[in-house]
């Protein structure tokens, strides 16, 4: 997309159920503490259907996208630790007070102030863009800048939950998306054994998720061929809580990773009893950030993915909606 040297283009949602709306306006200036980027990519997250649907809090008008691959064009003042030109990362969590109970504890994904990039300040679905730079990452080389986009939220939260899952061995994942695929490459590398759990049917699915080296496959209406040790549920669906409630050993967990769900259905408590855990994972902490990006074995993760320009968002987000593709959706200015 061609503007003037002044001008942006951005994808713009006015509020819940409104389709996004093509708006040039003039490229912000930095302000204190901040970085002006180019957008050089920006992956398409299960969690904008959730902004754009109003299913969790955003502040509208927003320009909704937070995995964020750009380049830096002007520093704010103050600004640290990074010069123009750099290529940098920016996720969901665009900012922390840094003086609440969380924060001060190391839990900033917690903030009582947070701001999130992409719903409650505005993110990449545009040319240009400007983020807290202390919530900025720098991105490893070698990686190109649209398969770097989904690690920033897709492959954080599905390592943060990972880790959340704890060591065992095997490992149920309900919902074969963007998290699912990163993180598979990731826990296989480190010896895991992986259980794909796919909506029923879906075969195309499930080959995918064998193709990444998942043991198995099947549908969430299935039963995995063992006990697991630990579910991670990055479906919307609360109904999968109890049947992966089900599939999990004695002291079992079972992580929920995404930001919203549907309502969860009564179970029986036998089916919870045997120090089985439930769990959710909130947003991400800069620690998080640095240590996934560092990662020693992120060289053998490979994003696979689906690019639409950024004028094709509404198209980018319908696909994602009906799982017309496999992995993740980046749009490219
Ligand atoms: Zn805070
Ligand atoms: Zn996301």
């Amino acid at each position: 997309m061609t503007v003037g040297a002044d001008a942006m283009v951005a994808m713009v949602c006015d509020g819940p159920g409104r389709p996004l709306r093509e708006e040039r306006r003039p490229v912000p200036v930095p302000a204190q503490g901040e970085v002006l980027v180019r957008v050089l990519a920006c992956g398409v997250c299960r969690t904008d259907l959730h902004v754009c649907d109003g299913e969790i809090p955003a502040r509208y008008p927003v320009i909704p996208g937070h995995e964020i691959v750009g380049q830096v064009l002007a520093l704010g003042a103050g600004v640290q630790g990074f010069a123009l030109g750099q290529r940098v990362g920016i996720p969901w969590l665009g900012h922390a007070c840094g003086i609440c109970d969380y924060c001060r504890d190391g839990r900033e994904n917690l903030c009582d102030a947070p701001l999130f990039t992409g719903a409650t300040r505005d993110g990449g679905y545009a040319t240009h863009t400007v983020a807290d730079a202390r919530f900025c990452f720098p991105l490893p080389d070698g990686i190109d800048d649209v398969h770097a986009a989904p690690l920033l939220c897709a492959g954080l939260i599905g390592w943060r939950a990972f880790r959340i899952a704890g060591p065992g061995r095997r490992i149920g994942l309900y919902g074969f998306g963007g998290a699912a695929h990163l993180l598979t490459q990731l826990a296989v590398a480190e010896g895991r054994e992986i259980f794909a759990f796919t909506q029923p049917g879906d075969t195309r699915g499930q080959a995918f998720a064998r193709s990444l080296g998942c043991v198995w496959a099947g549908g969430s209406d299935e039963r995995a061929p063992h006990e697991l040790d630990a579910a991670i549920l990055f479906a919307p669906v609360g109904a999968l809580v109890p049947a992966a409630l089900k599939a999990v050993r004695k002291g079992g967990r079972v992580v929920c990773a995404g930001i919203h769900m549907s309502d969860i259905p009564a179970f029986p408590y036998a089916d919870l009893w045997g120090e089985r855990e439930i769990v959710s994972v909130a947003n991400l902490t800069r620690e998080d950030g640095i240590g996934y990006l560092g990662h020693a074995r992120l060289g053998c993760v490979h994003s696979h993915i689906t690019t639409f320009p950024l004028s094709e968002a509404n198209a980018a987000l319908a696909a994602l909606r009906e799982g017309r593709f496999d992995g993740a959706a980046v749009l490219v200015p």
